[in-house]
């Protein structure tokens, strides 16, 4: 073989364990991994010898730094240097990728790259015996994409079938809590979803040369429910501050949040092996969200604490009336939040208590009721909310230039993920 090609082979192959360090973090690679060392020869000069390790957790840089053949003097030396170059030594992720670059003929190495975050990267270098560290910052670059996605269970499996291919978990798990997000105030991602449904979702997503992947904000999406739609469009103006809109203007804020507990806290099992709901309205006239013990309870709607304690079946329950009339039921509780008690001004989204599994109660989850005159009503109809503000009249015109020029972006004819071209 001509030493050229075992260059480039030897390059592909640290430029593919470099990338595969890079793409997955979080989670960072098994920190049980046992460290690999690959041979580098290039033409004329010394051959190199690279050695790939991961921190193990509750190890200290020091002693990965004497695995990877450092003196303790040395590593002491090393490891001041990095902390002179930024590195905070208590922030190091357990399992962080670490580079350390010998020349063949030195047993002792004289280049150390640790992978400190996802788009940072701190490089060592020995002359003599001195150490010198310095930071780089890798660049991200952002471009805009269309997923399109078909409900066959939840909004997880959608996503999942329809990203696999061009997106990371943690990115595909990210666009699903963003969409979720800005329909908040509409759907009830964990309930209101039907076998059928479909989503597009114009977002845009930022890249790093290594392959990490971060969606940044939605621009704009679409969502068939049953087969109506509901679209949302971000705007901003002199106005506005960069809101979601409806397809007819109207604020996609509104009095009531559609669930009293965020979608990414319902369930945390990517890709939905377990649907996170128990039993039906029906059954016993309330919503029962599963999620686990602590998880914060938000107030669906501003209003007054009407009742805070102990409710026999309930276990420990909240009560708020709101503004209309209604009265939201939060039943299960492990505890309540500091301040709330009978008589609290609440706000919207404010943290009133945490899920646990008091009263009559197999497991921890939320019990949810909507009251509107004493009875219990389904939230689907009584909460069900065609959108808050509209957009100010000296804005329409603008508006609905933005509407158009993003609702046609969004209807690509494919399914998955599709790049836009640059603009
Ligand atoms: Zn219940």
């Amino acid at each position: 073989m001509k030493p050229g090609f075992v260059r480039v082979a030897l390059y592909s192959l640290v430029a593919l364990a470099l990338a595969g360090a890079l793409r997955f973090t979080p989670p960072l690679p098994d920190p049980e991994r046992k460290p690999a060392e690959v041979f580098a020869v290039q033409a004329g000069q010394p051959a190199w010898k690279l050695r790939f390790d991961t921190l193990g957790k509750g190890e200290s840089l020091q002693s990965l730094f004497k695995r990877g053949g450092l003196t303790e003097a040395s590593a002491v030396r090393a490891v001041q240097a990095a902390a002179s170059a930024s590195l905070d030594q208590r922030r190091i992720p357990s399992g962080m990728p670490v580079t350390l670059k010998s020349q063949a003929a030195d047993s002792s190495p004289s280049e150390i790259t640790l992978q400190v975050a996802i788009d940072r990267l701190l490089h060592l270098h020995r002359s003599g015996d001195a150490w010198v560290g310095q930071e780089e910052r890798v660049p991200w670059t952002t471009d805009t994409i269309v997923v399109v996605g078909t409900i066959v269970s939840n909004l997880y499996d959608a996503m999942d079938a329809s990203g696999k291919r061009d997106l990371p978990d943690g990115a595909r798990q990210q666009l699903a809590w963003s969409l979720a997000d800005v329909y908040e105030y509409r759907v009830d991602m964990s309930r209101d979803l039907q076998k059928g449904d479909e989503f597009r979702v114009l977002a845009e997503r930022s890249v790093t040369p290594a392959g990490a992947v971060r969606i940044g904000k939605i621009v704009a999406a679409a969502f068939k429910l049953s087969g109506s739609v509901i679209e949302a469009i971000h705007f901003a103006s002199r106005s506005v501050s960069g809101e979601y809109f409806d397809q007819t203007g109207k604020s996609m804020r509104a009095a009531f949040l559609r669930a009293p507990l965020e979608f990414r806290r319902i369930s945390s099992v990517f890709g939905g092996r377990e649907h996170p709901v128990l039993g039906g309205w029906r059954m016993h006239k309330g919503t029962d969200y599963a999620a686990n013990t602590g998880t914060p309870v938000r107030a669906i709607g501003d209003g007054v604490v009407v009742r805070e304690g102990w409710g026999s079946g309930y276990g420990n329950v909240v009560e708020i009336r709101h503004r209309n009339g209604f009265v939201t039921r939060y039943g299960h509780l492990s505890r309540f939040a500091s301040g709330v008690h009978t008589g609290s001004r609440v706000s919207i989204g404010q943290t009133i208590a945490f899920v646990g599994s008091t009263g009559l109660a197999t497991g921890p989850h939320l019990h949810f009721e909507v009251l509107v005159n004493g009875q219990q009503r389904d939230p689907r109809v009584a909460l069900r909310s065609a959108g808050g503000d509209p957009i100010p009249t000296a804005e329409r015109d603008e508006f609905g230039r933005v509407k158009d020029q993003l609702i046609a972006s969004l209807d690509t004819p494919t399914s998955g993920v599709t790049k836009l071209a640059q603009r």
